[in-house]
């Protein structure tokens, strides 16, 4: 809990200000505002906007600052996730290591809040988690992390599953996932019962990575809207990817929003370039919360991706056709405020009264900002300065 003033930043790339920061939250904003000896921090006119919010990736995953390594696989989905799972130890992808590195770097690039996915299976258990946990302690005051246990591998399909996530929501997950009800557990109603019934019984939301396209993606949404309604959980399933929602079908698709807007699920979008993915215009047209990831950067999936969230909105712009100035900044709120809203994040926001945690971003306009490549040159949290120039001020292991 810091105290700082941030002399001449720019709100939503609005006119130049200063923001006083008290205890970690905003205690004004407006100009010319006295110091009272605390610490200041020249902001040069740059634009501020509220932390990034990376809402979907993998910590546990990552390979990044490890040696090189060599994708030589069959690419079915099925084939990544066993190989994953039998090989991680044995490639030396500890947990805690490589996701205190890709969160710091997150960090370093603006973003103040992750949700990340962890695998749980009846291979490692809890262990996964138990190194992310070990992470997210480290990185308190630097960046919030949010654990959803995720059965990767399947759930019924795995007997032992169900009651390691049970074991997970006890210790220290606050989401619950789950994964293509069909196309992994080739059981929607068991994989969807037990997900259910493990969030009812530890009054947790849900999210679900739903990688299944048209008509069978279509098929698991309804039997999930099913459930909400019975379970009343409107307002706490998200479902992420959604690829049946960038199905061509229009009417179709548009019968499913109009469920998900009135039972306010909410979608988890990476805008995957090679997938049919959901329009970001035609969420927010049916009033849809959305927030983004980057998902698994650099894993033993495959070799892309950046521990940026700023990276990740230029990937949505391109993949939604983006180009009015307007939908680049509605590219940039699903990676902020979006990821706030989606994650239910109390405090939220660059106003008097929320915590600060804020980034700096290089540009004109906020359209100039998310188009242009260049490191945050301030990063705030909790009022205290983390990164500056897209360096951390926490040393990476
Ligand atoms: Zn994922």
């Amino acid at each position: 809990m810091s105290n700082l003033l941030i002399r001449n930043v720019r709100p939503h790339g609005g006119a130049p200000t200063d923001i006083l920061i008290r205890n970690g939250k905003i205690e004004a904003i407006g100009q010319n505002l006295q110091a009272d000896g605390l610490a200041i921090e020249d902001g040069r006119g740059h634009i501020a906007i509220p932390g990034l919010v990376e809402a979907h990736t993998h910590l546990d995953k990552s390979v990044w600052g490890m040696p090189w390594h060599e994708n030589a696989k069959v690419a079915t989905l099925r084939g990544r996730i066993d190989f994953e799972r039998e090989k991680r130890l044995e490639i030396g992808i500890d947990p805690h290591r490589q996701s205190m590195r890709q969160a710091i770097l997150l960090a370093a690039n603006g973003a103040s809040h992750i949700r990340s996915h962890v695998d749980i299976d009846t291979t490692h258990g809890l262990r996964l988690m138990e190194g992310i946990i070990e992470t997210r302690e480290a990185l308190d005051g630097i960046i919030d992390i949010e654990i959803v246990a995720f059965p990767q591998s399947g759930l019924v399909t795995r007997p032992g599953t169900v009651e390691l996530l049970d074991q997970a929501l006890n210790n220290g997950a606050e989401v619950l996932g789950g994964i293509d009800p069909c196309g992994i557990d080739h059981d929607p109603k068991g994989h969807l019962d037990a997900v259910f019934g493990l969030a009812e019984k530890h009054g947790k939301p849900i999210d679900i990575h739903l990688h299944e396209a048209g008509e069978l993606g279509a098929f698991s949404m309804e039997m999930t809207f099913e459930r909400i309604r019975a379970l009343g959980m409107q307002g706490k399933v998200a479902i992420s990817h959604a690829f049946a929602l960038g199905a061509p079908d229009y009417l179709r698709v548009a019968g499913l929003l109009e469920q998900i807007a009135e039972l306010d699920v909410r979608i988890v979008t990476t805008g995957s370039p090679s997938s049919t993915v959901p329009s970001l215009l035609r969420l927010k047209e049916a009033g849809v919360k959305v927030a983004a990831g980057c998902d698994g950067i650099r894993d033993t999936w495959g070799p892309w991706g950046q521990p940026d969230m700023m990276d990740r909105v230029r990937i949505l712009g391109m993949k939604n056709g983006l180009r009015r100035d307007v939908d680049l900044e509605h590219a940039l709120h699903v990676c902020s405020t979006g990821g706030a809203d989606v994650m239910d994040i109390a405090g939220y926001g660059l106003e008097v009264g929320c915590n600060a945690d804020f980034t700096l971003l290089v540009g004109e306009t906020l359209a100039h900002a998310v188009v242009e490549v260049a490191p945050r040159p301030v990063v705030v949290k909790r009022g205290r300065v983390v990164a500056r120039n897209g360096v951390a001020e926490v040393a990476i292991p």
